[in-house]
């Protein structure tokens, strides 16, 4: 499964297993596991570069960087680079598996893009050229998250006479077509509203598949598909096979027929590709377990035999040590309305040294934090151990996992693989610090900034703040504390509130160590100017930033979201006696500035100590009266204050990113080096890819 960002772009989550909240799923999805897990932070740093690279309807295009690759040795960078081009090979798969025009009308757009003669100021083209990058960001006509069908701004006539001044031999016209028979043939898939309206339906009340766009059955009921898969048996019950993950499943002569993607089938240019890429890799493999799952990958792609896809994973979740990893495969099933079909997609990464070695040093000290906490003694456990994590760094995706991309993943999917032989679970380091920037350049936490010396200190440390905000909620946060002898679990006890309070708990952990001279000694941060910036914007988001989220007249429903402003506000009243943190409203506008960082953080303490009680008691009547005080009701005047202020930023809905080019650089025929280089241009990339990276036909 995969961790995604739920709705806003630029506000930072990170993985994290035990407490995901359901209220975040996607209304059009309803069985994605949509997590929304943690989110430390709305604004925490300010830093100067932009990783924006394009901004269009409700998307913002980012970069991201890959630190640690000129650390990589040569063959690693040739398995890095390998990989990558494995990756791309299969990107025009998930074109057509989420809808059977997706890959003819990509290859229009960008025929038109990159050869019009014509006016390329005018509104016309404008319009394609922004809808073309809708398309791009979403692969295919249906936006990536609504699921809903997005209609062009230009006329078909416009269309018609673009196309007339583009270079027509880049069209991809089927046999003895006319150009106006190829636009004739588009009509409906691109300006009818009613053809293809959701690219996934999951009513139960009309036939699912019919009325979805998603390339994955043909002439195929749900009744009959449901039918045709409860009669597969499984050889051995306790280890079942995904069936109909890797094929499309269609009637022909009247039966049901599954058309298999693999070397030699369905989507077979494509998969030689990857192969060829995979078998390269396997040369340059860091170790034997990592060579086994490389082969093991060609074999399952060369056979389609989802057996070997299940060897595959098997041997996958062994290679734990190498530097270098890749998910490549038919991973997800979100986008089939009945979940067996997976969605192509590529993730390469590499391990984050760096992160590694600061969450292991906090894991270390697990006792040390659990007995300095300023919980009760007998709320404490004896012997406690850290949540390991591990974070990655990637270095390119494709497929389902680009553009859009989770933040964290966690396979593979099958459960009984999961619990025989276990599953990776990490978090993706360098995208979260992407979206941290691009949430600082935003300008959002400068808005709500009161003065020039805050937001200094937040565009000198707020990023280290948030990840050791980040690593100290995970490894320390939810792992401390433990319940009284005979108290049943928070979710008996605590019911509806748990979530809520354990996220509370976890973060006040956070905001209690972060100012602690302890985590200097440690090496972990230069000073607690680091904690000074959590506090700030800990402030900042949980009394105001974060209500830029939600509809006037809401209430908070989110855990994260209840918890941070339950403690910022419990924190600020409990303060106001000694002007804590104060109030003040300059030219209408309303900023929380903090007087006493340390008398701060014991009122942070004193809210841990609290709920660690009603943890530990399993006091459900506590529990209720502190989420229902501070962390549900929203004050109405504050909250337009917030979204006034937030709207001329003009902040996008989503976000997703552009991918660096690597570089082999040959001697004589052979890789002596891989550079990376960072690209500025979306459009550039798309059309980069369209050339270089394209294998299907636009009829498979
Ligand atoms: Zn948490």
């Amino acid at each position: 499964m995969k961790i995604f960002i739920a709705a806003m772009a630029v506000f930072l989550l990170v993985a994290c297993g035990q407490d995901q909240a359901p209220s975040a799923t996607v209304d059009s999805q309803q069985q994605t596991p949509v997590k929304v897990a943690e989110e430390p932070s709305e604004a925490a740093t300010q830093v100067e570069v932009s990783a924006q690279v394009d901004r269009f309807a409700d998307i913002q295009v980012l970069s991201y960087e890959v630190p640690g690759f000129d650390q990589l040795s040569l063959q690693e960078k040739k398995l890095a680079y390998f990989l990558s081009q494995a990756a791309l090979a299969g990107r025009d798969i998930f074109y057509d598996q989420n809808y059977q025009h997706n890959l003819r009308i990509r290859k229009l757009l960008s025929a038109v893009v990159s050869s019009y003669q014509g006016d390329r100021s005018s509104a016309e083209f404008t319009d394609l050229l922004d809808y073309a990058k809708r398309v791009w960001f979403a692969n295919g006509i249906h936006h990536h998250y609504s699921a809903d069908k997005m209609l062009p701004g230009f006329s078909q006539q416009a269309l018609a006479e673009m196309v007339a001044n583009s270079d027509q031999s880049l069209l991809p016209l089927g046999p003895g077509q006319t150009v106006e028979e190829f636009l004739a043939q588009l009509q409906a898939p691109v300006f009818d509203p009613a053809t293809a309206a959701r690219k996934i339906v999951l009513d139960a009340d009309i036939d699912q598949l019919s009325a979805s766009a998603v390339n994955f059955y043909r002439d195929v009921t749900a009744a009959e598909a449901t039918e045709f898969y409860t009669n597969r048996l499984d050889e051995d019950p306790d280890r079942p096979v995904s069936w109909g993950l890797n094929s499309q499943l269609v009637k022909m002569d009247g039966e049901l027929v599954e058309r298999t993607w693999m070397v030699g089938g369905m989507y077979g240019a494509a998969i030689e590709q990857i192969v060829y890429w995979l078998n390269k890799a396997v040369t340059v493999a860091e170790n034997d377990l990592q060579k086994a799952w490389l082969e093991k990958l060609v074999t399952y792609y060369q056979t389609g035999d989802l057996k070997d896809y299940d060897s595959y994973n098997i041997a996958w979740v062994a290679d734990t040590d190498s530097r270098v990893d890749a998910v490549n495969g038919f991973t997800e099933v979100y986008d089939d309305p009945l979940a067996y079909r997976g969605s192509w997609e590529s993730v390469v990464s590499i391990r984050d040294l760096e992160a590694t070695r600061r969450i292991s040093t906090i894991a270390d000290q697990a006792q040390w934090f659990e007995d300095h906490a300023p919980i009760m003694d007998d709320h404490k456990k004896k012997d406690v151990v850290g949540i390991s994590a591990k974070v990655i760094t990637i270095v390119m995706e494709a497929g389902a996992s680009s553009p859009s991309t989770p933040i964290g993943i966690n396979l593979p999917n099958a459960n009984w693989i999961r619990k025989e032989h276990g599953s990776k679970s990490v978090t993706l380091g360098n995208i979260m610090t992407a979206y941290e920037k691009a949430s600082a350049a935003s300008g959002l936490g400068d808005e709500f900034t009161y003065s020039e010396e805050e937001k200094e200190r937040a565009k000198k440390y707020g990023e280290l703040a948030t990840l050791l905000h980040v690593d100290l909620h995970e490894v320390i946060g939810h792992a401390s504390g433990q319940i009284n002898e005979g108290v049943g679990t928070p979710k008996e006890t605590l019911k509806t509130y748990s979530s809520t309070l354990d996220e509370a708990r976890a973060d006040l952990v956070a905001l209690y160590f972060i100012m602690d001279p302890r985590l200097v000694e440690l090496g972990l941060m230069p000073s607690l100017e680091v904690g000074k910036a959590l506090y700030e914007s800990d402030i900042r988001n949980g009394l105001q930033v974060q209500l830029r989220r939600i509809k006037p007249g809401d209430d908070l429903e989110q855990a994260h979201m209840r918890n941070r402003q339950l403690i910022a506000s419990w924190v600020y009243e409990k303060g106001q006696p000694d002007n804590v943190v104060e109030k003040i409203v300059e030219n209408g506008k309303t900023y929380y500035v903090i007087k006493d960082y340390d008398a701060l953080r014991g009122l942070y303490g004193e809210l841990l100590l609290e709920i660690q009680r009603i943890k530990s008691e399993g006091d459900y009547e506590a529990a209720s009266a502190l989420v229902e005080t501070y962390g549900v009701k929203i004050d109405q005047a504050t909250h337009q204050e917030v979204l006034d202020r937030v709207a001329p930023l003009n902040l996008a809905a989503y976000a997703g990113f552009i991918h660096p080019r690597y570089v082999p650089v040959e001697e004589n025929g052979e890789i002596v080096d891989v550079l990376v280089e960072y690209q500025d241009d979306f459009v550039g990339q798309m059309l980069d890819y369209e050339k270089n990276h394209s294998f299907l036909p636009v009829e498979n």
